[in-house]
Parts: C-alpha cells; structure tokens; sequence
C-alpha cells in the first residue's frame, strides 16, 4: 500500500485549513430551520434598494450596457464617487488615478491589504470589530494584531493601547468607524489621535467607512482629510449599507496613486471589473439618492432610540450608539456567557442575536442586536428579551 493511500493528501494550504468560519453564518444556518424567529442579527438594510436605483439597473439592461467596463470602473461613477467624497466627506481625489471601484467594499479591503502587505507584516485594529478583518489579514500570510477596546471608552480605540501593540513589523492601522458591531463613532479629536500615531510610527491607514453615511451625529471629516493624512490613507466606501444595495455588490477605494495602481493590478487580473449594469445603479444612487437614503437614515435613528431605552430599561446596558445599525449591550448580568444567552434566547424565545465573541475575544458578555429590521419587531423583540431575562433574575 503506498503512503498515499495511508495519509490522504491535504490540498488546502494550512493558512487557509487554519481560518475560522463564520460564527455568525453557522449561527443563522440554525435561524432558517426555525419558525417565527424574530431577527436582529443580520447586518443587512430591511430596505429594498430604492425604485429608482433599480430603474437605472434594468434601463442599463434593457439599452444593452453589458460589457466589461474599465478595470478602474466606469469613468462616470468614479467622477460621481470623487464628487461626492469631496461634497460629503472632506476629500479630494482624482477620478483618473486616485479611485477604483470593487465588488462590494468586500473586494476593496481583499485587494488593498493584498497590495501592501508582505508575510510577517502586522495589522493594528481594533477588536470587537467586523468578522472579516483577520481571516482577511491572514490569507496575505501577514500578522492581524487586535488591540482590544473597552465599554468605558464607548469601544473606541485608545492610542494608549496602540503604542503597547505596535512594533517595527507595524505596516497597517485598519479602522471601522461608524463601527460594526458596537455602533461606536469617532470624534475629529478620536480621528486626530489616530492620524498623529499613524504619523508617529510611519502606518497607512485604512478607514473602512461603509457606515459612514449611516451617523446620527453631525458628521466630521474623514481620517484622509485631514493633514499629512492623504498621502497614508486609504478609504473604503461602498453603496451595502447606506443604499440598502447589499446584493448590487459595489464598493470603491480612494487613495494614493500608486496604492490605487497597484490594488488596479489586482483586481485586474482577479476580477476585471466590477458589474457593469450594478455600476450604472450606483451612479443613479450618489446622483438622485439623496432623498431615500435619508429617509432610511431617520428611519433607522428612530428605531435606535427606540431599541437602546428599552435594553437599559430590561437591565441589559448599552451606551447610544453613533452610527451604523448596531446596539451591543452587555448581557453579562444575566449569568450567562454571550454564546448561551444567545442560543437561549432563540431556543426558548426565539430571537436571534449575535454573541459578542463572533466579533473577538473581547466581545464575551455583550451580544450585538441589529436594529436593521422593522419597529414593530423591535418592539416585539424586546418584550421577548424581558421575558428571558426576568426568568433568569
Ligand atoms: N465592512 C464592514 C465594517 C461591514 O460591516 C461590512 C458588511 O457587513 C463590509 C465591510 C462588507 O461590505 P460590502 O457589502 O460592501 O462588501
């Protein structure tokens, strides 16, 4: 008998085997088998994409805008996209060289961290943060390097705690503000701290703001705007959350342009481009959406309000969040850990949330609670919630 035959081959290469799945996938697997589930789980608009954005989908469709489009992205939607950045956020970016659209801000984080990192390089970001970030760290052989983040600092990041994890292997400061799944925001002074240590230890910055647009403070400027800050940041951006266009599958970077070419040669010869009929949604989106994304934004404010006063009032604390679509309350005086408070409140209550610990180690004893799903389920939700944690008082 041949060895081969004794131990199987093992195709998948060990970083790959290595990767965690999805603790909030496996989690929703077990949501579809049950009836009458309330969901505040998924991180996904309730909101169908707005009529006209759809329009201007099938119009392309109907008028045969079928082609690849230019690896960059078409030449429209870059010159909508840099417009916007600078009417919206504070930036100023050329559409020739300093942006290129992705599929989905999924893409643009894949291809900038395969751009800049060498094996052995480090990753600072902040954890609890979106669940992608250190597989995505990962699969470029580079080093994802938490730097935990606390309730009493409504879970923003602490240079403090930046300068004990930083080494000379620091290559990349990633971060997510408004954020997944804390709902935590930056003050300009939160983002100035962030730019002077980027600053100090020669780190690119990459500022995931996909939640950007979706903020119930008065907005401050992005990272990149401010000084010596373009020339080491990248920005991620995309139509997902603020257009409720989740399954368009379009994003976008803006950045230097070298960091832009070299994420172009990736994607490239990856993906070619993003969809073309998808690109000519997004265009409808930043020129006409204006309106319905408000109108999604106050929506989702109410029930923001409307979700916090009555976990605190259940006894399960949560500060106000500043954006995004997120509440991440601390259930630790329940008794129960983030992962059996969970499956018991779907078991015996079924509600769906997620614990904590799918968003790092550091999310023990806090579940993240979506406010992306309608009041009156909101409302129903909580009551469940009252219900499950008088009787475990
Ligand atoms: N970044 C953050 C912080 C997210 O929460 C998500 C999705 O939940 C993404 C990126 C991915 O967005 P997209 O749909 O644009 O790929």
């Amino acid at each position: 008998m041949s060895d081969s035959k004794l131990s199987p081959k093992q195709w998948v290469a060990p970083h790959i085997a290595g990767l965690p799945r999805s603790g909030i996938r496996d989690f929703f697997e077990l949501v579809k088998t049950m009836d009458d589930v309330i969901s505040l789980g998924i991180g996904e608009p309730d909101f169908v994409t707005p009529w006209h954005i759809r329009e201007a989908c099938i119009y392309a469709i109907n008028h045969g805008y079928t082609s690849y489009t230019s690896n960059l992205g078409d030449p429209r939607l870059r010159k909508a996209i840099c417009k916007y950045s600078a009417e919206n956020f504070g930036l100023e970016y050329k559409p020739e060289n300093e942006c290129i659209v992705t599929v989905g801000v999924s893409e643009a984080l894949d291809i900038v961290l395969r751009a800049v990192l060498s094996p052995g390089d480090e990753v600072l970001y902040h954890e609890p943060c979106y669940v992608s970030y250190a597989p995505s760290v990962r699969m470029t052989h580079a080093v994802p390097v938490p730097v935990l983040t606390r309730e009493e600092n409504d879970f923003v990041l602490q240079v403090e705690d930046l300068e004990k994890a930083v080494t000379p292997r620091s290559k990349v400061l990633l971060l997510n503000y408004p954020n997944n799944p804390t709902g935590a925001g930056m003050t300009l002074a939160d983002k100035q701290l962030m730019a002077d240590f980027a600053i100090r230890h020669d780190l690119l910055v990459l500022s995931d703001e996909i939640y950007e647009e979706l903020s119930y403070i008065p907005r401050t400027p992005s990272i990149a705007s401010l000084p010596g800050m373009k020339e080491r940041t990248v920005t991620l951006n995309g139509f997902s959350k603020a257009f409720a266009m989740t399954g368009f599958r379009i994003g976008y970077a803006c950045g230097p342009v070298d960091l832009i070419e070299a994420m172009m040669k990736i994607h490239q010869y990856s993906m070619l481009c993003a969809s073309s009929i998808a690109q000519a949604a997004a265009i409808e989106a930043l020129q006409n959406g204006q309106g319905p994304r408000e109108d999604m934004r106050r929506e989702y404010e109410q029930r923001r309000n409307v979700i916090v006063k009555r976990l605190n009032e259940i006894g399960l604390p949560c500060f106000m969040p500043r954006g995004a679509f997120y509440v991440f309350p601390r259930i630790s005086s329940t008794g129960l850990d983030s992962a059996t408070f969970a499956k018991r409140l779907l078991q015996e209550k079924h509600v769906a949330v997620v614990p904590g610990t799918a968003f790092g180690s550091c999310g023990e004893g806090f579940v993240r609670c979506s406010y992306a799903t309608s009041l009156e389920e909101i409302e129903i939700a909580m009551t469940r919630i009252q219900e499950l944690v008088s009787a475990l008082s």
